[in-house]
């Protein structure tokens, strides 16, 4: 199916080639949109032009540079990139082909290309397309929802040590997702994830011991790997403590600490806890009453899209 659109699935090295600078095709020795050279490539770290594998003037390798322009946020910029590693046959650029595919962003929209590219990186070996897949399957979106598939392709990622496949692997076992309900394998999941780095499944964890799932119910137990989970990095976490803290809820109150908590899951990007501070610097919990303070904390999270925090932010500047 993709060797009618690739040509390294032929095998020959072929005269058609893609411009990295315009992304179009071309077969003679200069782009005929750009007038480049064929080769030519720019350095992602230092911005300089190259026809040899590595970087005259810094360095870096003509990979690692395609890499870093095929991941640019921009699906505009990272186009050329994308085509030119797809083209190569590097699973980095087939897996962000497949998402080009999917949204129908320079090519025309077609859900079966975007799974075929997914399926071909992950037999390749490369993970994240293996949990892209699953995903679609376990969200129904372009596909219809389906567990089970979701389950196998979480599996596929996860024997690749992918951390958040493994965890979402604990979650299914938890819900009873297209497998038994079991949650002695739900914390072995989450346990596995955990050593393998992904700080989120120390709330999983934490919260098993809350609630007593898989383990003897110990709130102090739990308490503390929240703790471990936020100063590893999870914004869910230190978002969880903060509202701990600020309620009482089976700590002692301490809005100071609470506060705190909120600060850190905002530096991190998380939106409920910057309406959070919003509200507290509104109402004068926790920190001194400011509303140009509460202002700025309910755009940022308005800007992070949450429409309460957008209503919030209008009655503050709209009250006499
Ligand atoms: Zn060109
Ligand atoms: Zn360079």
């Amino acid at each position: 199916m993709l060797s009618a659109a690739f040509s390294f699935a032929e095998g020959t090295p072929s005269s058609r080639w893609f411009c990295l600078f315009c992304a179009s095709e071309n077969t003679g020795p200069v782009c005929t949109l750009c007038g480049r050279i064929r080769g030519i490539w720019c350095c992602a770290t230092c911005g300089a032009e190259n026809l040899t594998a590595s970087c005259r003037s810094c360095g870096a390798s003509r990979e690692s540079s395609l890499k870093t322009q095929a991941a640019d946020g921009n699906p505009l910029s990272a186009w050329p990139a994308v085509r030119v590693l797809s083209d190569e046959g590097a699973a980095e650029g087939i897996m962000a082909l497949g998402r080009y595919y999917a949204l129908g962003l320079m090519v025309p929209q077609d859900t079966v290309m975007a799974l075929s590219c997914w399926q071909m990186a992950g037999t390749m070996g490369y993970a994240p397309a293996w949990l892209a897949l699953a995903k679609l399957y376990d969200e129904g979106t372009l596909v219809s929802r389906d567990y089970r598939k979701a389950m196998e392709y979480y599996r596929k990622a996860a024997d690749l040590n992918d951390p958040e496949a493994v965890w979402c692997l604990g979650t299914f076992y938890e819900e009873g997702f297209a497998v038994r309900q079991d949650f002695e394998k739900a914390m072995a999941c989450y346990r596995q994830a955990a050593d393998l780095g992904f700080a989120d499944s120390w709330m999983s964890i934490a919260h098993c011991y809350d609630q007593g799932i898989g383990a003897d119910r110990d709130e102090a137990l739990a308490l503390e790997y929240y703790e471990k989970a936020a100063s590893l990095g999870s914004h869910l976490a230190y978002d969880y403590l903060g509202y701990r803290y600020m309620s009482g809820d089976r700590v002692p109150e301490d809005s100071a600490r609470g506060i705190d908590y909120y600060m850190k899951a905002a530096e991190l990007g998380n939106s409920r806890s910057m309406y959070a501070l919003g509200y507290a610097y509104e109402h004068g919990e926790g920190v001194r009453r400011d509303l140009s303070e509460a202002a700025r904390w309910y755009e940022l999270a308005a800007l992070a899209g949450r429409i309460d925090a957008a209503e919030a932010l209008n009655r503050l500047l709209n009250e006499p």
